[in-house]
């Protein structure tokens, strides 16, 4: 039994958590895997916020601000994760929360649904239709939802629906541990850092900056120092490991 001040005491209580929501079909077992793709990065990060993924948070916060039509999309992990910190985002920034699927089926989206609006998230809903160009399940999402979004914060994202909605011309914000993945390399704004590390810090900043710093922020985001940098951090990490 590992005690609770173990630093790996809460990944392991993260992943009871996460195997709970198996059980009632809000997490997949692939999701599971997903998460343990970003808890080795996470590791390799060294499990805190960098400085350069901070900034990554403040321009997102400024983003989602000064957005026209702000949409928060919403898998299984990250219900399961992260569902009170998405309704204080939502607050902080009112944007839209609309969920979005790729192993879709009625039960799991009302499951989800159900789970977002309990901690007080007000969750889009209405009819649903194929806007996206994509061939699989993800292209299902509402005309006045994603689909009509321009800045779209799309956390723990696939490569395929990323790359598809920067295609649509949206300017689109992920959160994922991983700076190599197809969906790090192609958003507008990538955010390395852990999804329940990193909202908190975007609510924060929807709250606190100004419209100048927001301004600033938004002319000066750079993702590929962003990449780069979260890289460095990893490979300095390696580099001393044994030191
Ligand atoms: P891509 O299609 O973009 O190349 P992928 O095949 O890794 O990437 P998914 O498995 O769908 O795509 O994406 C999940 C991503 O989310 C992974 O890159 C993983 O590192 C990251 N991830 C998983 N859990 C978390 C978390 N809690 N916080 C931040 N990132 C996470």
């Amino acid at each position: 039994m590992i005690p609770p001040t173990h630093p790996r005491y809460k990944s392991l209580k993260t992943r009871d958590l996460l195997s709970n929501f198996t059980k009632t079909g809000i997490v997949t077992l692939e999701g599971l895997t997903a998460h343990g793709r970003g808890e080795a990065f996470d590791y390799l990060i060294g499990e805190r916020t960098t400085d350069s993924a901070l900034l990554a948070e403040r321009t997102a916060g400024a983003l989602l601000r000064l957005a026209r039509h702000p949409v928060i999309s919403v898998n299984g992990n990250t219900a399961a994760l992260a569902a009170t910190e998405i309704s204080k985002l939502q607050r902080a920034s009112k944007a839209l929360v609309e969920v979005n699927l790729f192993h879709r089926t009625e039960d799991r989206v009302n499951a989800i649904e159900h789970l977002l609006r309990d901690v007080g998230v007000n969750v889009l809903s209405g009819p649903i239709e194929r806007l996206l160009p994509l061939p699989h399940n993800r292209a299902w999402c509402r005309h006045d939802g994603i689909y009509s979004a321009d800045v779209v914060l799309v956390p723990l994202e696939d490569g395929d629906r990323c790359e598809a909605l920067v295609g649509m011309g949206k300017k689109v914000i992920t959160i994922d541990l991983n700076p190599l993945s197809r969906t790090a390399r192609s958003a507008t704004l990538t955010i390395v850092d852990e999804l329940t590390r990193a909202l908190p810090q975007i609510t924060k900043a929807c709250i606190e900056l100004s419209e100048n710093e927001m301004k600033e922020l938004i002319t000066s985001l750079d993702n590929h120092y962003l990449l780069s940098d979260a890289i460095g951090e990893m490979t300095l990490r390696l580099s001393h490991a044994l030191d």
